[in-house]
Protein backbone atom coordinates (compact mmCIF):
# COMPACT_ATOMS: atom_id res chain seq x y z
CA UNK A 1 0.00 0.00 0.00
CA UNK A 2 1.97 2.90 -1.03
CA UNK A 3 0.11 6.22 1.28
CA UNK A 4 1.65 3.78 4.43
CA UNK A 5 4.93 4.86 3.51
CA UNK A 6 6.35 8.83 3.65
CA UNK A 7 7.29 10.21 0.71
CA UNK A 8 10.50 12.32 0.43
CA UNK A 9 11.07 15.68 -1.79
CA UNK A 10 14.39 17.45 -2.17
CA UNK A 11 15.33 20.29 -3.58
CA UNK A 12 19.04 21.70 -3.95
CA UNK A 13 18.65 25.55 -3.74
CA UNK A 14 17.32 25.82 -1.01
CA UNK A 15 19.29 22.84 0.47
CA UNK A 16 16.31 20.60 1.68
CA UNK A 17 14.24 17.17 2.23
CA UNK A 18 10.56 17.51 3.03
CA UNK A 19 9.26 13.67 4.15
CA UNK A 20 5.27 13.79 3.81
CA UNK A 21 4.26 11.25 6.48
CA UNK A 22 1.85 8.90 6.19
CA UNK A 23 -0.81 10.57 8.09
CA UNK A 24 -0.29 13.42 6.11
CA UNK A 25 -1.08 11.07 3.23
CA UNK A 26 -3.96 9.48 4.53
CA UNK A 27 -5.82 13.21 4.99
CA UNK A 28 -4.67 13.92 1.57
CA UNK A 29 -6.20 11.07 0.09
CA UNK A 30 -9.30 11.42 1.89
CA UNK A 31 -9.83 14.94 0.51
CA UNK A 32 -9.09 14.23 -3.37
CA UNK A 33 -11.01 16.48 -5.31
CA UNK A 34 -13.04 14.54 -7.88
CA UNK A 35 -16.23 14.77 -9.73
CA UNK A 36 -17.92 18.44 -8.99
CA UNK A 37 -16.72 18.61 -5.62
CA UNK A 38 -14.83 22.08 -4.10
CA UNK A 39 -11.35 22.59 -3.83
CA UNK A 40 -10.07 21.53 -0.03
CA UNK A 41 -7.46 22.35 1.95
CA UNK A 42 -5.60 23.06 4.82
CA UNK A 43 -2.60 23.43 7.07
CA UNK A 44 0.80 21.69 7.33
CA UNK A 45 2.38 21.08 10.72
CA UNK A 46 5.25 18.70 11.77
CA UNK A 47 8.94 19.14 13.44
CA UNK A 48 12.81 19.38 11.90
CA UNK A 49 14.86 16.11 11.89
CA UNK A 50 17.53 18.57 11.20
CA UNK A 51 17.62 22.15 9.48
CA UNK A 52 17.51 21.04 6.26
CA UNK A 53 15.12 17.81 7.26
CA UNK A 54 11.47 18.46 7.65
CA UNK A 55 8.93 16.42 8.81
CA UNK A 56 5.38 16.86 7.51
CA UNK A 57 3.31 15.16 10.28
CA UNK A 58 0.28 16.45 10.16
CA UNK A 59 -2.41 18.20 7.98
CA UNK A 60 -5.53 19.70 9.08
CA UNK A 61 -8.45 21.13 6.98
CA UNK A 62 -10.80 22.21 5.54
CA UNK A 63 -11.87 24.24 7.91
CA UNK A 64 -15.67 25.06 8.25
CA UNK A 65 -14.79 29.10 7.89
CA UNK A 66 -13.13 28.28 5.07
CA UNK A 67 -14.46 29.76 1.51
CA UNK A 68 -14.81 26.59 -0.93
CA UNK A 69 -15.20 26.90 -4.99
CA UNK A 70 -14.14 24.62 -7.50
CA UNK A 71 -10.91 26.31 -8.86
CA UNK A 72 -10.79 28.57 -5.29
CA UNK A 73 -10.23 28.10 -1.63
CA UNK A 74 -9.91 31.49 0.60
CA UNK A 75 -8.94 30.24 4.28
CA UNK A 76 -9.40 31.58 7.02
CA UNK A 77 -6.58 33.66 8.67
CA UNK A 78 -8.37 33.81 12.63
CA UNK A 79 -8.97 30.02 12.31
CA UNK A 80 -5.70 29.02 11.09
CA UNK A 81 -3.69 31.16 13.36
CA UNK A 82 -5.82 29.72 16.52
CA UNK A 83 -4.47 25.86 15.16
CA UNK A 84 -0.98 27.31 14.75
CA UNK A 85 -0.93 28.26 18.52
CA UNK A 86 -2.81 25.07 19.41
CA UNK A 87 -0.32 22.89 17.40
CA UNK A 88 2.91 25.25 18.85
CA UNK A 89 1.86 23.98 22.12
CA UNK A 90 1.91 20.55 21.44
CA UNK A 91 5.58 20.96 19.86
CA UNK A 92 4.77 21.27 16.03
CA UNK A 93 5.37 23.86 13.88
CA UNK A 94 3.36 25.13 11.26
CA UNK A 95 5.16 24.62 7.96
CA UNK A 96 2.86 25.72 5.48
CA UNK A 97 -0.31 24.90 3.48
CA UNK A 98 -2.20 22.31 0.78
CA UNK A 99 -4.61 22.19 -0.95
CA UNK A 100 -6.43 19.91 -4.15
CA UNK A 101 -6.75 20.37 -7.81
CA UNK A 102 -9.07 18.23 -9.92
CA UNK A 103 -6.65 16.43 -11.97
CA UNK A 104 -3.50 14.06 -11.93
CA UNK A 105 -0.77 16.02 -12.11
CA UNK A 106 -1.42 19.53 -11.05
CA UNK A 107 0.66 22.76 -10.83
CA UNK A 108 0.70 26.29 -9.18
CA UNK A 109 -1.97 28.69 -10.95
CA UNK A 110 -1.46 32.82 -11.49
CA UNK A 111 -3.30 33.19 -8.47
CA UNK A 112 -1.83 30.21 -5.98
CA UNK A 113 1.39 31.65 -6.63
CA UNK A 114 0.10 35.29 -5.32
CA UNK A 115 -1.64 34.10 -2.82
CA UNK A 116 1.47 32.16 -1.71
CA UNK A 117 3.65 35.04 -1.71
CA UNK A 118 1.49 36.99 0.01
CA UNK A 119 0.67 34.63 2.67
CA UNK A 120 4.64 33.84 3.25
CA UNK A 121 5.13 38.33 3.71
CA UNK A 122 1.86 38.60 6.00
CA UNK A 123 1.39 35.67 8.32
CA UNK A 124 3.61 35.73 11.28
CA UNK A 125 6.09 32.95 11.27
CA UNK A 126 9.77 32.07 11.96
CA UNK A 127 10.38 30.74 8.71
CA UNK A 128 13.14 31.12 6.12
CA UNK A 129 10.52 28.99 3.47
CA UNK A 130 7.11 27.70 3.79
CA UNK A 131 5.24 24.76 2.09
CA UNK A 132 2.96 24.76 -0.71
CA UNK A 133 1.75 21.49 -1.57
CA UNK A 134 -0.68 20.57 -4.09
CA UNK A 135 -2.88 17.45 -3.89
CA UNK A 136 -4.38 15.94 -7.27
CA UNK A 137 -6.24 13.72 -7.62
CA UNK A 138 -3.20 10.56 -6.97
CA UNK A 139 -1.36 10.53 -4.59
CA UNK A 140 2.24 9.85 -4.92
CA UNK A 141 5.63 11.41 -4.98
CA UNK A 142 5.18 12.09 -8.68
CA UNK A 143 1.67 13.47 -8.42
CA UNK A 144 1.74 15.73 -5.71
CA UNK A 145 3.08 19.65 -6.47
CA UNK A 146 5.30 20.23 -2.82
CA UNK A 147 6.81 23.66 -3.63
CA UNK A 148 8.78 26.20 -0.96
CA UNK A 149 8.00 30.00 -0.88
CA UNK A 150 10.45 32.78 0.57
CA UNK A 151 10.37 36.25 0.50
CA UNK A 152 10.79 36.07 -3.42
CA UNK A 153 10.43 32.97 -4.94
CA UNK A 154 8.73 29.84 -5.02
CA UNK A 155 10.79 26.49 -5.64
CA UNK A 156 9.61 23.45 -6.94
CA UNK A 157 10.72 20.27 -4.78
CA UNK A 158 11.51 16.94 -7.05
CA UNK A 159 10.06 13.69 -5.69
CA UNK A 160 12.73 11.33 -4.27
CA UNK A 161 13.46 7.68 -2.98
CA UNK A 162 15.75 7.89 -0.06
ZN1 LIG B 1 -4.48 25.93 -6.62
Amino acid sequence: MFHLQKLNFRSDLPKVTVSLLPEVLKHFESNVQTGNSTESGGQLFGTFASPHNVLVSLATGPQKKYHRFRNFLRLDLETDQKEINQFFKQGFHYLGDWHTHPVSNPTPSVRDRNTSKSRFAKSEHELTAMLMVIVGTTITSENLWVGLQNKTTLVELSGVRI
